[in-house]
């Protein structure tokens, strides 16, 4: 990419740090070097201070692509959202801390050989692509598939995965019960991920039998994470997962503490589960006395 294609951009470029100083593009910005201020954003839209500040306590360095990849993100998920209902939350504030920076949250869950290498992961109840997305905008070697149950967001995964030109993005309309008993998918993956879909007794049901054996699954969780573990773990045992940790997430601008919840895939997934649609979710996987 040339530095013309940005020249209408109010947010300011940092200078090349290479010796050849070709462009900012491939290296990681200095983004303390930014000087930054209200009026500056990326093609005059939004304000992404907050994402550059909470990416930072996250030991997470954006590049200029990538935040201007976020930012045509945001500008495609308030424009479908005028039409198509895909997330409640829709202010700029709101977009970048509980959309985007929760999503890239996850990279830390991934092990540092993990982050830059062509891992395959399913992202189940992707939504409007969350966290798949931001963390492919990440860590771009991943080969992504979306999984959706409603198709009106699959409208939406297409156009913004074709507008970002991103590659290795499979998007998947279906249920994860009908995938995890599929060979093309059963067991195919060295990630499961999901947010905000089911409680983890479900939740475990509907990942688990995704993930290959020595893989793992992550699940994000709010406050009641270390309970719904608790309550899920009977379930993970069933399905050949054992809980790995519990990661306790601060990120800035939101009061609440997050969790990603981290299982093992320690061993086959017995060929009954997942049950038919609908069943996790009406009959969850509880022990009998509970
Ligand atoms: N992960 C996104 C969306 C959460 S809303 C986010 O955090 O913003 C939950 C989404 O999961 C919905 O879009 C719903 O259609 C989808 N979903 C629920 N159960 C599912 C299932 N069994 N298989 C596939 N998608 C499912």
């Amino acid at each position: 990419m040339s530095t013309s294609r940005l020249s209408h951009l109010k947010f300011p470029i940092p200078p090349a740090r290479s010796a050849g100083g070709s462009d900012v593009f491939g290296v990681f910005c200095s983004l303390d070097s930014i000087e930054y201020n209200e009026r500056n954003s990326l093609q005059g839209r939004f304000n992404v201070q907050q994402l550059i500040d909470g990416t930072r306590d996250l030991q997470i360095h954006l590049t200029q692509e990538q935040l201007e990849a976020l930012d045509a993100y945001q500008h495609a998920l308030v424009e479908w959202n005028r039409e198509f209902n895909l997330t409640a939350i829709t202010d700029d504030v709101g977009i970048q801390v509980r959309h985007f920076l929760d999503s890239l949250s996850c990279f830390q869950a991934l092990e540092s050989g993990e982050r830059f290498s062509a891992k395959k992961m399913i992202d189940v109840g992707t939504g409007a692509g969350f966290p798949g997305l931001p963390l492919k905008l990440l860590c771009p070697g991943i080969k992504l598939t979306l999984l959706e149950a409603t198709a009106k967001k699959i409208g939406f995964l297409e156009h913004v995965t074709a507008h970002l030109n991103l590659h290795d993005v499979t998007i998947k309309h279906g249920r994860a019960e009908e995938l995890g008993q599929q060979p093309a998918h059963r067991e195919q993956y060295d990630w499961a991920i999901a947010r905000a879909v089911a409680d983890m007794p479900i939740l475990a049901e509907y990942l688990l039998p995704l993930v290959k054996v020595g893989g793992r699954v992550l699940a994000q969780k709010g406050e009641g994470a270390p309970a719904e573990v608790q309550r899920g773990e009977w379930a993970i045992q069933q399905l050949g997962g054992r809980v790995r940790r519990l990661v306790p997430v601060e990120l800035r601008g939101l009061a609440e503490t997050r969790y990603l919840v981290i299982l093992d895939k320690v061993a086959v997934t017995p060929p009954q589960y997942p049950r038919r649609p609908g069943m996790p979710n009406k009959r969850p996987l509880l022990p009998k006395a509970s």
